[in-house]
């Protein structure tokens, strides 16, 4: 872990016959050039969002953050190959297998960006307020074992075991529709993102209807107005 990124990658290689396993570069330097159109749409000494970093130790993270920018919606991110795979989903994730949520791709976001909550000044890229809306873990189904894979192809099936979301979900990469074209490296894409049908199903569930940081307890009125929330976030 040379480089303090969680991303580094272990790969055998053989030299003068000797089979060593040595820390490689190549998963950080992909992470790096992930994040490259995300680095430059933003200007670091004005925005509090972080540049880089990393989440706690062990892989697999996922956040959503509530963020009203221009438009509200929610960011749906997911631990894919040392950076943040990222869908803007207008009306947030369900729990209701009968809701099938448009998720426009994003920009790859740093791992850095996974306990972010706080303000983006109004002329910044994103300018508003952004609380953590849940946050934990997934874990890709068998029918899609590699995440990074299954995203590349347009459909990926994955457990989340969130404070809010859980159960099975899947995002899938439609055909295109509305005025946005899809972007030749991928953003703008649109997907869906589905809660698939399980005892973790809930007909009729809203995320408006929880409005809540799990970082913090606060609302997102809280934090644009840096208020101290009343509640007590329950730590990850
Ligand atoms: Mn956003």
């Amino acid at each position: 872990m040379a480089s303090g990124h969680a991303s580094v990658n272990y790969m055998g290689v053989v030299v003068m016959g000797y089979s060593l396993c040595v820390p490689s570069r190549a998963g950080d330097e992909l992470a790096q050039e992930k994040l490259t159109q995300y680095r430059a749409m933003r200007d670091f000494d004005v925005t509090a969002e972080p540049a880089g970093g990393s989440p706690a130790a062990g892989g697999g993270h996922f956040v959503v953050q509530r963020h009203r920018a221009r438009r509200l919606h929610y960011d749906f991110r997911l631990e894919v190959d040392g950076v943040l795979a990222s869908w803007a989903v207008p009306r947030g994730p369900s729990l209701d297998p009968g809701q099938r949520r448009l998720a426009v791709r994003a920009e790859d976001h740093p791992l850095g960006y996974f306990a972010f909550e706080g303000v983006i000044p109004a002329h910044e890229y994103g300018g508003g307020d952004v609380i953590v809306w849940d946050w934990g873990t997934y874990r890709a189904s068998d029918d899609t074992p590699d995440a990074a894979q299954a995203v590349d192809a347009g459909e990926f099936k994955f457990e989340l075991e969130g404070e809010k979301l859980h159960g099975a979900f899947v995002l899938v990469r439609t055909a295109g529709f509305g005025r946005y074209r899809a972007r030749p490296d991928g953003s703008r894409a649109k997907w869906l993102l589905i809660h698939r049908r399980d005892d973790d199903a809930v007909p009729g569930w809203d995320a408006e209807d929880e409005p809540y940081s799990v970082k913090s307890g606060r609302t997102n009125d809280e934090v644009a107005t840096r208020r101290r929330g009343r509640r007590t976030a329950r730590p990850l």
